[in-house]
């Protein structure tokens, strides 16, 4: 018998993508048990959501599109893309009993543990890093959230002993309730999706609700290099969570850190040596504190330190994150498409040493101020080249200092073609815009595979 158990009674689910179809989904194996009636919303009313919707019909659900207001329901699921202060969001917040996310859900219909990874930046690296030292150890575990399948499609199909690895968002965290995680790490907390949360202030109290319900015999992986995030550590370790510091700064007590050029991770059961910081073949200073911290998570989710050192030694770079992606007259170019503010941008700077990089920075601005990016970047890249809808606020953040030339780029393909011009053979021709996609394209993914083929194209015009 469960111990966990979703709420019962009527649904309201707001959003029709993929997790909100995937809720439904999920709520509809569930009718007539502890799920009386679901009905779901969409703002939008396209052709593909029609026939989302009618495909939802046939297992029961009733769907409104170009809907600006929920009808009551004891419970409303609440999609990630739905805005706080969308008309939708306030009548679900007034006539439904609770709302909850697609990852609250998720948990309450599961017994397995959970480790839960947020973070401004290195969720999904870390998270994918947490399910290869897992794997690599045996312990059996479902990656979830981002990459892999959403938590609700899982939980149905696994047994108690599978842990799921979750990464979760703040928007995520802002809609639990109960979400308990056995092992949850905090990476980092610096301004991102200002927009969305209100506050810089609200936007770090929702990440910090993933230790909410932690106590004894749980572990809190954080790092305390980031002000943001360091913080947390002492009032998580007064509710009686053993905290396991990060830093590649310092040898916090209990930690996990570097010593003479290892990571190392403390233990209850004593002081465990990794693998050497330049056997990772992730790269960069924020790989070295992600590794560390997958690493304290693994090992408090049961894998043995022999797997965990293995594991590290064999994860690859994921896709669209420090991704190299080809030679071309001996310059190399990396696709870090996913670094989509300021700060990701300065940690992947990190990863070339003294390597001269011509740096394209560009994209729409998510409320960041690019004036301390430009600050350190000006004196450690060789040129930057600035493209799309951001491009005269970056010109401006660079203006007036001193050693870079930055040059204006229309769009990503003239910005390839500038940056080629500019490197040297040796150098490292850098994507890693700190802005989102959406003036050009229709994500992250979208702008690195468009990279990926301008770069492809280049060596073959050559
Ligand atoms: P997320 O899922 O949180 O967006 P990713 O693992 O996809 O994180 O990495 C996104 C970008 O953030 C990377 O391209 C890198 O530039 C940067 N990044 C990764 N890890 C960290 C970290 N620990 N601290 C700061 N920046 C990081």
């Amino acid at each position: 018998m469960s111990e966990r158990s979703i709420p019962r009674g009527s649904y309201a689910v707001l959003g029709l993508g993929r997790s909100g179809q995937a809720v439904c989904r999920f709520l509809a194996k569930r009718l007539g048990s502890e799920v009386e009636r679901i009905a779901a919303y969409d703002e939008a009313d396209t052709s593909e959501l029609r026939e989302r919707a009618r495909d939802l019909e046939g297992l029961g659900v009733s769907c409104q599109l170009g809907a600006d207001a929920v009808d009551a329901a004891d419970v409303a699921v609440v999609s990630p893309g739905i805005r706080p202060d969308s008309a939708l969001m306030r009548s679900a917040l007034d006539r439904c009993g609770e709302a909850l996310g697609e990852i609250e859900l998720a948990y309450t219909a599961s017994d397995s543990p959970w480790v839960a990874i947020t973070g401004t930046n290195g969720k999904t690296t870390t998270t994918a890093l947490i399910g290869h030292l897992l794997d690599t150890a045996a312990v059996p575990c479902e990656v979830v959230g981002n990459i892999g399948r959403p938590a609700v499609s899982v939980v149905g199909d696994i047994g108690p002993a599978t842990v799921v690895v979750a990464e979760v968002s703040s928007f995520q965290l802002k809609m639990t309730l109960r979400f308990h995680p056995r092992v949850a790490v905090l990476l980092n907390i610096t301004p991102d999706h200002i927009d969305y949360h209100g506050s810089f202030e609200a936007y770090a109290a929702d990440k910090a609700r993933i230790f909410a319900q932690m106590g004894h015999g749980d572990v809190a992986v954080i790092d305390v290099d980031d002000a943001g995030s360091a913080g947390y550590a002492a009032s998580v370790a007064a509710s009686g969570v053993r905290v396991v510091r990060v830093s590649r700064e310092s040898r916090p007590a209990g930690g996990a850190y570097v010593r003479d050029g290892v990571l190392v991770v403390e233990t209850d059961g004593g002081v465990v040596e990794l693998i050497g910081r330049d056997e990772l073949k992730i790269r960069g200073e924020h790989n070295v504190s992600n590794a560390l911290a997958a690493a304290a998570a693994a090992l408090a989710a049961g894998a043995d330190a022999a797997s965990v050192r293995e594991g590290l030694r064999t994860f690859e770079p994921l896709a669209h994150r420090l991704e190299p992606v080809g030679v071309v007259d001996g310059v190399e170019y990396f696709n870090d498409s996913k670094a989509t503010n300021p700060d990701s941008v300065l940690k992947a700077l990190t990863a070339f040493d003294d390597r001269p990089v011509v740096l394209l920075l560009g994209g729409r601005n998510k409320g960041s101020s690019f004036a301390s990016l430009a600050a350190a970047a000006s004196a450690r890249v060789r040129a930057v080249v600035a493209f799309g809808e951001a491009r005269s606020e970056i010109l401006a953040a660079f203006a007036g200092l001193e050693g870079c030339p930055v040059r204006e780029a229309q769009n990503m393909a003239e910005a390839v073609y500038l940056a080629r011009s500019l490197a040297q053979p040796g150098d490292a021709v850098l994507l890693s815009p700190g802005c989102a996609s959406f003036d050009e394209f229709d994500g992250y993914e979208h702008r690195g595979e468009t990279f990926r083929s301008l770069v492809g194209a280049l060596g073959v015009r050559r």
